[in-house]
């Protein structure tokens, strides 16, 4: 291995492999490339280059402003891509409670890994479609980044390595899209004949919005989901959130049934090899944050590189400043989901309380931050619960 050090002091690699061509993966060729202009910087990715599951993908004001101050250039390469809205919507028995001020973006990930794809191959990355990498050996870089998401070869091939511990969420959940436009992100709450059903839904281009189906295994085998492929679960989703959709219908992509799993890595590194974003730790959707997760680990890792000498250390460092940031992201995460595996009790709630139950959810919300942050919902909730113990 050959690593020479420019005059302003960056290690420099000659080359690295990176598994993987999703937000990990593609954006950390890119920051490494830009620091490290003559490495031969080579991304494998197994779909084709315009394929991806899934539909949009939110992020949490906090989440660009992290973008924003990280790296200007990326956040407005993005940020005129997304749609914007500044409430949470809760729709249970049959009312829509506003949560005022809790702003998200959202963007299309198709839309997502092209504009980084393009970024990339603009600054010299070799990016490598259709190639299903199956083994590390056929991989020779200084480096080896495991980009490769929650299925990861480079986790897989060596799980005591990276200390693993693995589980899943008890609810079940289906990832649609639908061309119906919501004005907000909303959450819908039905009552069915087989039990309680959630819908997680919001625009993420102007005429198409994300439409995650969650609902608990009591559910799930009541309305026979187990028995149903993909497009009949559209179908019988669409019947049961009728009131939301409005006679639009939910379109598919691998939108099956799954239970979201629940991986915490205790080691992020072993040797040259290091794994990143959903190859190491997996986030609930419901606080949007796997992706900005995804992000925030490639620039930790860049700067791991910038502020070290050599390999082993800026791979330690990595490790050591990143991980408790992370931890804390995916314990409220971790928090949130499972609030989601018992919304249906939750459900008994009258509006105002759930609501307030479902902010509070993560346990990184206070009070007095609320008020701040949503006075419409807390001045709402204040009277309400006022009216109730006088
Ligand atoms: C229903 C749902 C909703 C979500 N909503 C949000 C949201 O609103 N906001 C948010 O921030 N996050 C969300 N996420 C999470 C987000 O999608 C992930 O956290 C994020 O994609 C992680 O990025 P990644 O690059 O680590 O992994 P991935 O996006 O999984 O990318 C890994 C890539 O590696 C490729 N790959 C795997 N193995 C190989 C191999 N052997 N050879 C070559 N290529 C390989 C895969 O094809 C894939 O393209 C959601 C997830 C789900 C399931």
């Amino acid at each position: 291995m050959t690593i020479k050090f420019l005059e302003d002091g960056i290690l420099q690699l000659d080359k690295v492999d990176i598994l993987g061509g999703g937000p990990a993966g593609l954006y950390t060729a890119l920051l490494l490339k830009t620091d490290m202009p003559d490495a031969r910087i080579v991304v494998r990715e197994q779909n084709p280059k315009d394929a991806t599951f899934g539909f949009g993908v939110v992020f949490s004001d906090q989440a660009l402003g992290f973008l924003q101050a990280d790296d200007p250039q990326t956040h407005d390469l993005i940020a005129p891509h997304m749609e914007r809205w500044r409430n949470i919507s809760l729709v249970h028995k049959g009312e829509t409670v506003t949560l005022d001020g809790i702003g998200f973006a959202a963007i299309g990930r198709l839309q997502l890994l092209q504009l980084l794809q393009k970024r990339a191959s603009d600054v010299g990355v070799e990016l490598v479609f259709d190639q299903a990498v199956s083994s590390l050996d056929a991989l020779d870089g200084d480096l080896i980044v495991g980009a490769d998401g929650f299925n990861s070869l480079m986790r897989n091939s060596d799980p005591q390595a990276f200390g693993q511990t693995l589980g899943a969420f008890s609810n079940h959940f289906a990832w649609f899209g639908t061309t119906k436009r919501f004005e907000t992100l909303t959450q819908t709450f039905v009552k069915t004949a087989h039990g309680p059903m959630n819908a997680h839904h919001y625009r993420y281009e102007p005429g198409m919005s994300t439409f995650i189906v969650e609902c608990d295994q009591a559910s799930f085998d009541g309305h026979g989901f187990g028995e149903l492929n993909e497009e009949q679960t559209a179908r019988a989703c669409e019947e049961i959130f009728a009131d939301a959709l409005q006679g639009e219908a939910l379109i598919t992509n691998h939108s099956m049934w799954r239970q979201f799993p629940k991986l915490w890595c205790e080691k992020w590194v072993a040797g040259n090899r290091v794994l990143l974003g959903d190859a190491v730790h997996t986030a609930h959707y419901s606080i949007g944050s796997g992706t900005r997760l995804a992000m925030e680990g490639a620039i930790a890792l860049a700067k791991a590189f910038r502020e070290n000498d050599d390999l082993e250390t800026a791979l330690a460092s990595f490790e050591e400043v990143r991980k408790p940031i992370a931890k804390k992201i995916v314990d409220a995460a971790n928090t949130s989901a499972l609030w989601y595996d018992d919304f249906g009790t939750k459900m008994e709630l009258a509006p105002l309380d759930f609501a307030f139950d479902y902010v509070m959810r993560s346990g990184r919300v206070e009070v007095e931050g609320l008020r701040k942050y949503s006075p419409q919902f807390m001045a709402d909730y204040d009277a309400y619960r006022a009216g109730i113990t006088s």
